[in-house]
């Protein structure tokens, strides 16, 4: 998920929508302004939540792997 760098709002990503209705801005010239949106980790979602724990050793490589698995998820999902 990607959260709004200006009002924190969290979404699958940061639309041209939001951008317009809530800070008046195309999305091209919103993140000219204040940047690209945060990637906030799903990890507190229940599905992601159970996925995690069913996989107890997490190196950092597998951190990785857990991470594109989430998005991969996601993207499904929406
Ligand atoms: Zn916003």
């Amino acid at each position: 998920m990607y959260q709004c760098p200006v009002c924190g709002e969290l979404m699958d990503a940061l639309t041209n929508v939001h951008c317009v209705s809530k800070h008046q801005e195309t999305r091209r010239e919103f993140i000219a302004h204040h940047g690209a949106p945060k990637f906030v980790s799903p990890r507190l979602t229940g599905d992601i939540q159970r996925w995690i724990r069913a996989t107890q050793i997490i190196t950092r490589t597998d951190f990785d792997v857990a991470q594109a698995s989430a998005r991969n998820l996601l993207g499904k999902r929406y």
